[in-house]
């Protein structure tokens, strides 16, 4: 916390200090469990929040409630023009800033969003398979991600990550061999339980694989040990015993971990959200549009946490879809 900041707490007392920033609602992939081929209608250009407005609302998060760190994502971030400069005025709030990217084109700007100020990185990457990859993702770019990867090791980034939504039936038979290619990488790999924020409506629950199943595909080929409680992370986190490195799952749907969130986000079109599932939007981009001061931006920021929800309710019977899909809240 900086002198002069104050927590922001929600009503159930958990401490919001993360801020997950689409920086655009455009990809270049298509990944079967997030968009549909065609037909995604993009934000209009005059909605997506400038890089002021969104360093303003960063700041704002920082100078008043001592966020420590922003990640960046979308949509595809690097797609934004210009990323590296929104990288460098981030960075020049003195916060970690870290961004989840499929890494396309990685292998070319890698080295400039490093030295730019980006610290950490989270790849996407679902199967070794370069056809499954194309079916996936419906396009055929698994060596560019590669080489992605390969390039944000090289550049320092520290952690380099990978993210693997795992979907039954689809790559649930690559769970091992991803485990495998992070081992060798000596990165972590995360395996992320599929959600339901596809644009398609395709997600039924059978198609979810869970951490215990992963867990146990793992643990047939070598010995795992958990390790301590995740804090507000969303991964629970294993260790080799073989002093293979880390692995991790994101358990959204079979072991929720509501109870330690941290974090809030806020879409490219500047709408501020208290949980990827929630179905409610705060207007941010009308109210710095608006010529409103920092003090009635923050004062929208404590009513929106101020309704956070205790959990999100995918295993409820009420539970309502998010209007949007995983692109357009910025995963
Ligand atoms: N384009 C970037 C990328 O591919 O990493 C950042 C945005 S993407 C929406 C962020 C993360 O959300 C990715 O790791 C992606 O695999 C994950 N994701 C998208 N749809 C999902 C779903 N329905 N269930 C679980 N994870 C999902």
């Amino acid at each position: 916390m900086t002198s002069g900041s104050r927590e922001l707490v929600d009503p159930f007392g958990r401490v919001v200090r993360d801020l997950r920033i689409a920086v655009t609602d455009r990809c270049n992939f298509r990944c079967t469990y997030c968009m549909p081929e065609e037909g995604m209608e993009w934000m209009p250009r005059r909605q997506i929040l400038t890089f002021e407005e969104i360093t303003r609302i960063a700041r704002i998060c920082v100078d008043r409630y001592g966020f420590e760190g922003i990640r960046l994502t979308g949509g595809e971030p690097t797609l934004r023009h210009d990323i590296t400069e929104l990288v460098h005025q981030l960075a020049a709030l003195g916060i970690d800033v870290a961004m989840t990217t499929n890494a396309a084109t990685l292998r070319k700007i890698a080295g400039d969003l490093r030295a730019a100020g980006l610290r950490r990185v989270n790849i996407s990457l679902d199967t070794l398979d370069r056809e499954k990859f194309e079916r996936m993702t419906r396009r055929d770019e698994l060596d560019h991600v590669l080489q992605g990867i390969d390039a944000a090791i090289a550049v320092g980034f520290e952690p380099v990550k990978i993210n693997a939504v795992i979907e039954r039936g689809v790559n649930d038979d690559e769970i091992v061999d991803l485990a495998r290619f992070g081992r060798t990488k000596g990165i972590e790999v995360r395996f992320i339980e599929f959600m339901p924020l596809d644009a398609t409506d395709e997600w039924q629950r059978n198609k979810v694989v869970g951490q215990d199943e992963i867990v146990a595909r793992l643990s047939q080929v070598w010995d795992l040990e958990q390790m301590p409680a995740r804090g507000a992370a969303p991964a629970d986190r294993w260790r080799y015993t073989d002093g293979g490195g880390t692995v991790g799952v994101i358990p959204t749907v079979t072991k929720p971990f509501c109870g330690d969130c941290d974090r809030v986000r806020l879409t490219a079109d500047g709408q501020f959200r208290t949980c990827l599932f929630s179905t409610d939007e705060f207007d941010l981009r009308a109210a710095l549009r608006g010529g409103e001061s920092d003090e009635q931006i923050a004062a929208r920021i404590e009513a929106a946490v101020g309704t956070k929800w205790a959990g999100h309710r995918i295993n409820q019977v009420n539970f309502v879809r998010p209007k949007r899909n995983m692109s357009q809240i910025g995963g």
